[in-house]
């Protein structure tokens, strides 16, 4: 079982400051990292590392070639990956001496693709394969209807959230994955409580699975005849950085490969547990060895 990841690809400049820039400040950084980042290639590297076999269908600027080197450094394979001569998707991100950050998107490649082109990126796909998408590129709606009438299973994670996402074919996806925020907004509730979110999605959502990441306190997977909690691991966090998509991609590899609902969220739990004990997005996500170990 294949699973085509249609992902945001970007790159992460950080810059380390002794405080967030004020208006009109000018502000000498003391260090600046470049590092591959971005929502998509995040899961791409944890689909991966969790030896998974994926695809991704993302683009990147023609001067960074360095981000699809790096990418296939992960096992992702990217022969489905373009680069285009818009700039890279990328975030502008300073963090200060109190690890307080803010950051600066910029979509760019990401958002270049157009609709008449996704049937192409398709092709390879075989009825059963998964496709895994998030919300940082361009015809969300479009790719998720298409390779749901191609026969995919859809995996949706509506990361970053926006008031849109509640109006997409979200009928059509076989697995949708919210963090806590995520879920409230979605159901436009004001706070978490079990069986009421239960209830909305199974009311609102009848045919979809849903799991639903709480942070330190684990996941559950929602669906109309089950609800399956599973509690995070009880470690010391370090850096939450790309948790989720360590879990996603984690959970994600272990459906595709038949396994038990239960079995994939505690694989997930316990690959964003380790995750999260280290610094950094792409370079945190363990391998499954480490996991299973
Ligand atoms: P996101 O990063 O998308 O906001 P969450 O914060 O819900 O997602 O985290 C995703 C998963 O990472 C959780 O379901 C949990 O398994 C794990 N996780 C997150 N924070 C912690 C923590 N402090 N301790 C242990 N596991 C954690």
């Amino acid at each position: 079982m294949t699973i085509f990841n249609y992902g945001s690809i970007n790159i992460d400049h950080v810059y380390r400051v002794p405080h967030l820039v004020q208006p009109g400040e000018t502000l000498a950084s003391s260090s600046y990292q470049a590092l591959l980042g971005g929502k998509g290639a995040n899961q791409s590297v944890a689909l991966a590392r969790a030896g998974a076999k994926v695809r991704h269908i993302g683009r990147y600027g023609e001067n960074d070639q360095w981000v699809l080197e790096r990418l296939e450094s992960f096992g992702v394979d990217c022969h489905l990956v373009a680069a285009t001569n818009t700039p890279s998707g990328h975030a502008i991100i300073q963090v200060d001496d109190q690890a307080e950050n803010c950051i600066i998107l910029y979509a760019g490649a990401n958002h270049t693709f157009q609709p008449q082109e996704l049937p192409h990126l398709l092709t390879e796909a075989q009825k059963g394969d998964w496709l895994l998408l998030q919300n940082e590129c361009s015809c969300t709606a479009e790719m998720m209807s298409l390779a749901a009438q191609h026969g995919l299973k859809v995996a949706f994670n509506p990361a970053p959230m926006t008031e849109a996402v509640a109006q997409l074919p979200l009928e059509s996806l076989s697995l949708l994955v919210v963090n806590e925020v995520e879920v409230l907004q979605l159901l436009q509730l004001e706070h978490f409580d079990l069986s009421q979110v239960t209830e909305r999605l199974t009311t609102h959502y009848p045919a979809l699975a849903v799991i639903v990441t709480l942070g330190a306190k684990g996941a559950v997977w929602v669906d109309q005849y089950q609800v399956i909690e599973v509690p995070a691991l009880p470690v010391k966090a370090v850096d939450t950085t790309a948790a989720g998509d360590t879990f996603i991609g984690f959970t994600l590899a272990a459906l595709s490969q038949g396994r038990g609902i239960q079995y994939a969220l505690e694989l997930g739990c316990k690959a964003a547990a380790l995750c999260v004990q280290r610094v950094g997005a792409a370079q945190s996500i363990p391998s499954l060895e480490e996991v299973l170990a």
